[in-house]
């Protein structure tokens, strides 16, 4: 007998209808005879509702009611499940993030998992009910509701599965598991049966939505057996998130191409090259709260440099701003800006053993005349920053290149 969470996001929980389809498969894992935890998303829309609903009594909501009122979307989800459970006479009980209880830091609106009670589910499970707990919420030391930030409901679906040592963390979305790139943009793009926990991560901070990025951490963090599949297909393993080392023979060089549409670039032109620069640059703005992805500086030989940055293309205006109000204290010459452009990264662990992946990269797309603005890379990514115009060919001749496409 094992034990199972399965975690099921808001477009599998979108309709009376879907949670019925959802009832039914969490009660067919139960019948062959394995306890079950399912940790449910609110309705697809519902969250973004409720923050909608927020923001038209107070501009910027204060943080203890904002999480009253948006966790009450799963709350909702937890109870229509139980009862489409019962409906088709499976024991099953409902448990808020409290009553389990999932104890969290005090930060509002992104509080961290602190520590999980496990005695109460585990009483339930011993009598033979399945587990239906609210995703996205917790509870503070004070008795505060808590959230754990947007897509939340991964983290709580791993966190418990890791304190209660589940055999299996399954993470049920509307696709059927982490493809090689957007199958919306390249048709030939191909499910992944594995993809390394470092992978995934930089996947999903490149761009890719499949899971939420601390939910990867986290996993990786407690080992947890975690994997991706769809709620919609009726078969299929899905897309195990596995360690590296397990399978390596079978590592491709590169395991996928994500992206991100959201960025922007900005440049301050000829500021002196002398310490602080950067700091006097990149510090008000991370005063002003503004994340920083990549940065490139290079110095001149008249001796000045030009400093540029990528931020979120939302804050583009709000850090245009800044900079705008620091370029005469640093003696910058002239901000320029871009909230046109893209990110293209070319992820994967094999490229530790293969040098050369990064220009042949760079090959593809000369070849196809795109201009690269900006470069960035770690040991297992290469992005690059195009402009917008290009995302979809560069995205398409990259996995071709990388012999990602389909057979
Ligand atoms: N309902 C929350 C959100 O929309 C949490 C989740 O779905 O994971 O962000
Ligand atoms: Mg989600």
């Amino acid at each position: 007998m094992a034990l199972i969470v399965q975690k099921y996001g808001g477009t599998s929980m979108g309709s009376p209808e879907r949670i019925k389809n959802v009832a039914r498969r969490v009660a067919r894992f139960h019948a062959e005879g394995n306890q079950v935890i399912v940790v449910v998303s609110a309705m697809s829309g519902e969250t973004n509702r409720l923050i909608a609903l927020a923001k038209e009594l107070q501009a910027s909501p204060d943080p203890r009611e904002l999480d009253v009122m948006i966790s009450t979307g799963e709350q909702v989800s937890i109870g229509l499940l139980c009862m489409a459970l019962r409906d088709i006479g499976v024991a099953a009980r409902s448990y808020t993030g409290a009553q389990v209880p999932i104890l969290t830091d005090s930060s509002f609106g992104k509080a961290r998992i602190l520590e999980i009670g496990d005695s109460a589910i585990r009483r339930d499970l011993e009598a033979g009910r399945i587990v239906v707990v609210a995703g996205f919420q917790g509870v503070d030391a004070a008795g505060n509701i808590t959230t754990l930030g947007r897509g939340g409901s991964d983290t709580t679906g791993v966190a418990i599965a890791a304190a209660l040592k589940a055999d299996e963390c399954q993470i049920y979305t509307d696709v059927d598991g982490v493809y090689t790139t957007d199958p919306r943009i390249v048709s030939e793009a191909r499910k992944l049966d594995t993809i390394t926990f470092e992978e995934m991560l930089e996947m999903a901070s490149l761009g890719s939505k499949v899971l939420q990025i601390r939910s990867v951490e986290f996993a990786g963090k407690y080992k947890v057996k975690l994997r991706v599949l769809s709620s919609f297909a009726e078969e299929g393993e899905g897309t195990l998130i596995t360690v590296e080392g397990d399978k390596p023979m079978e590592n491709p060089i590169i395991s996928g191409i994500a992206f991100n549409r959201d960025e922007a670039k900005l440049t301050v032109l000829g500021v002196p090259d002398r310490p602080g620069i950067a700091y006097q640059i990149l510090g008000p703005i991370a005063d002003a709260n503004i994340d920083v992805d990549m940065i490139i500086q290079n110095i001149g030989y008249d001796g000045a440099t030009d400093f540029s940055f990528t931020v979120n293309r939302s804050e583009f205006e709000k850090a245009k701003a800044v900079l705008e109000g620091v370029l005469q204290h640093i003696g910058g010459r002239e901000i320029m800006g871009d909230n046109r452009v893209c990110k293209v990264s070319a992820v994967g662990v094999g490229m530790r053993s293969h040098p050369g992946v990064a220009s042949q990269m760079f090959r593809v797309l000369a070849e196809e005349g795109i201009n690269i603005q900006m470069i960035s890379t770690s040991e297992i990514k290469i992005s690059v920053v195009l402009d917008e115009k290009y995302l979809e060919l560069a995205i398409r001749v990259l996995h071709r290149a990388f012999g990602l496409d389909k057979a």
